[in-house]
């Protein structure tokens, strides 16, 4: 597969949990487990179909479905907070398979690595730092206190665009969850899905990811050929 002729690639955004690190599992763990202390109802399977949108969008969506009422201020604060402490004592999520190795074909090939994320989770950011140096610029990253509305309103990609200057047709996106991609499309940006987690491949396609890999592994064994470096 190579990507379209139009695109005149100048950056590469990156969405994070799923994608750059294997944090997943315990997302989901931390939300069933949290949600149920709250007396919410959100199973681990659910919690990945709500990937990428913010805390409070989620716990707004659950209270609404369970009360029909919005969750109170003070209601989000906590749930997030609890649910953030949660998920710091699982151990440290790892850097994805095969990230760190495209990242470096990103960078080779002049292109700008982007991290645009839903997740206000300062210590998986400043992680970021840790297990990618001197990757991603911290003026560029774009996370849930950059924007009003998260995945998967386009927002946050739109906001990418602006904060790195470029243009739709300057940039590719990278995602591993539903709402990722229906905020990429919504952007009007091609969106690659990896599909890391344990949804079916439709769950991706079905909202219109233009390309699909199976793992972060697999995209960065396939880039040269996707951005047309002859071998
Ligand atoms: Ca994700």
């Amino acid at each position: 597969m190579m990507l379209p002729n139009n695109i005149k690639l100048k950056a590469v955004l990156f969405d994070m949990d799923g994608v750059l690190f294997d944090s997943m599992p315990y997302h989901a763990a931390a939300w069933h487990k949290i949600m149920q202390k709250y007396g919410y109802d959100l199973s681990k399977e659910e919690a990945y179909m709500h990937e990428g949108r913010t805390g409070s969008g989620t716990i707004n969506l659950i209270c609404q479905r369970q009360y029909g009422r919005d969750a109170s201020k003070e209601e989000i604060e906590n749930i997030y907070q609890d649910k953030s402490r949660e998920f710091n004592n699982y151990p440290e999520p790892a850097p994805m398979k095969g990230a760190w190795e495209l990242l470096q074909k990103v960078k080779a090939a002049g292109l700008v690595p982007m991290v645009v994320t839903g997740s206000g989770q300062l210590s998986l950011i400043d992680r970021l730092e840790h297990y990618f140096p001197k990757t991603f610029k911290k003026e560029l990253m774009v996370t849930a206190y950059d924007v009003k509305h998260g995945k998967p309103h386009p927002e946050p990609y739109l906001m990418a665009l602006e904060k790195g200057g470029f243009k739709r047709d300057e940039v590719i996106i990278i995602e591993n969850a539903p709402l990722g991609v229906q905020a990429g499309v919504a952007a009007e940006i091609f969106t690659i899905a990896v599909n890391t987690g344990p949804l079916p491949d439709h769950a991706l396609l079905d909202e219109g990811a233009n390309l699909l890999y199976p793992s972060m592994q697999a995209l960065s064994d396939n880039w040269d050929e996707l951005i047309g470096i002859k071998k």
